[in-house]
């Protein structure tokens, strides 16, 4: 006989679970009592449910799992504060998180696939691949697991760690819904952000179902140079990728952001500024310009901190808001596009053999 999988309870979105409890007769509100056991409760049994009946605890017994679906492998902090967390996934995949303290909140950076099908040539993710796209519950529990050992500190959520997240676009939108449903974690859309390489299609998506903020991970001015970086480009050319941008519905007064990793000569050069300030110019967005994290073995280099200066300048003088971000916790490889876990990619032992 064929064993059947048995479904995690946190891969349920909040109106499946209410479906659950309707079909089985109860009344709706047994959904929003289950929902403070898993997320506010953080409970690791249906046993500990109290207030649902024995008959009630035994049908979810029978029908769902609640175990956590990471194992925390390793904690690695940094001279910064910054911590970076290493899971295994039941799989034996691993994937990291990323908690970024900063004055007056916490940000937790989530990985939403085990490596990432993109490639982009500047990110380690991008190296390794697309192995799989992380399920809701594997997703949801490293801010449960990272909240629990950081007592209950975070304040956001930036989908800004390994993989694409539109590239796993249900399992996202089903994420979004727990995160800010009152019910169940209660976070304020505005304090969550996506972050994206521009599949143009899904941004539109993410739009019809979730407001929250969006990053637009732009990193160059012209398609030429775009397509050469991020070769997703070459099916959603900045033209298109701007026009779905500034349709999404970013939360009130919070503006669209726009990323751009700084290449030493690569991307960096003043006339490069002047051709990314007119193409904004007239979009209400903010701008984070990100120093490259240098990672072996990637063969680019981060520029100097007087032409990063210069490139926010020429920025400003469009009238932008231009922010420098400074790289956190590289020292533990725990900055952006510094992800990989550790996989001995063919694509990195490629380069590694190169070099
Ligand atoms: N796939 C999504 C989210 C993960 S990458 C995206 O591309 O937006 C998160 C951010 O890290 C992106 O803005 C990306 O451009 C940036 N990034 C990738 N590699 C980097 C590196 N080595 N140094 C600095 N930023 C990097
Ligand atoms: Fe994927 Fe984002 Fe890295 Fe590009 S930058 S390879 S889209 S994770």
């Amino acid at each position: 006989m064929q064993e059947r999988e048995i479904i995690n309870i946190k891969d349920l979105s909040p109106k499946e679970i209410e479906r659950f409890v309707i079909d089985n007769n109860l009344q709706p509100f047994r959904a929003r009592q289950i929902s403070k056991w898993l997320y506010k409760k953080g409970v690791g049994c249906f046993e500990e449910m109290s207030d649902l009946s024995k008959d009630f605890r035994e049908l979810l017994q029978l029908s769902f799992c609640i175990s956590p679906s990471l194992d925390l492998v390793q904690e690695q902090v940094s001279i910064d504060g910054t911590k970076k967390y290493l899971f295994r996934l039941s799989d034996g995949n691993q994937i990291e998180s990323v908690l970024i303290p900063d004055k007056s909140r916490s940000t937790l950076c989530i990985s939403s696939q085990v490596g990432c099908a993109l490639g982009c040539t500047f990110c380690m993710t991008g190296t390794v691949g697309k192995i799989r796209n992380l399920k809701p519950s594997e997703i949801l529990d490293q801010y449960m697991l990272v909240n629990r050992y950081n007592e209950n500190s975070i304040t956001n959520i930036v989908f800004m760690g390994m993989g694409e997240p539109l590239d796993n676009l249900d399992n996202l939108v089903k994420v979004i819904n727990i995160f800010i449903d009152p019910n169940y974690l209660a976070l304020s859309p505005k304090r969550i952000t996506v972050s994206t390489s521009g599949l143009v299609p899904q941004i539109k998506k993410l739009g019809e179902q979730v407001s929250v903020n969006l990053a637009v991970s732009l990193n160059a001015p012209r398609d030429d140079l775009r397509n050469e970086i991020m070769p997703i480009n070459k099916r959603y050319p900045i033209k298109e990728l701007l026009e779905a941008s500034v349709k999404f519905p970013v939360p009130n007064r919070k503006y669209l952001m726009f990323e751009y990793v700084l290449l030493k000569d690569v991307n960096d050069s003043d006339s490069d500024a002047h051709t990314l300030g007119r193409l904004l110019r007239g979009i209400k967005c903010k701008v984070n310009v990100i120093p490259f994290n240098e990672a072996f073995p990637l063969p680019y280099k981060s520029p100097d901190w007087e032409s990063v200066l210069r490139f926010q300048e020429i920025l400003m003088s469009y009238k932008m808001n231009v922010r420098i971000r400074k790289s956190r916790g590289s020292d533990i490889l725990g900055a952006c596009g510094q992800l990989a876990a550790k996989y001995p990619s063919k694509k990195v032992k490629q380069i590694q053999a190169q070099n």
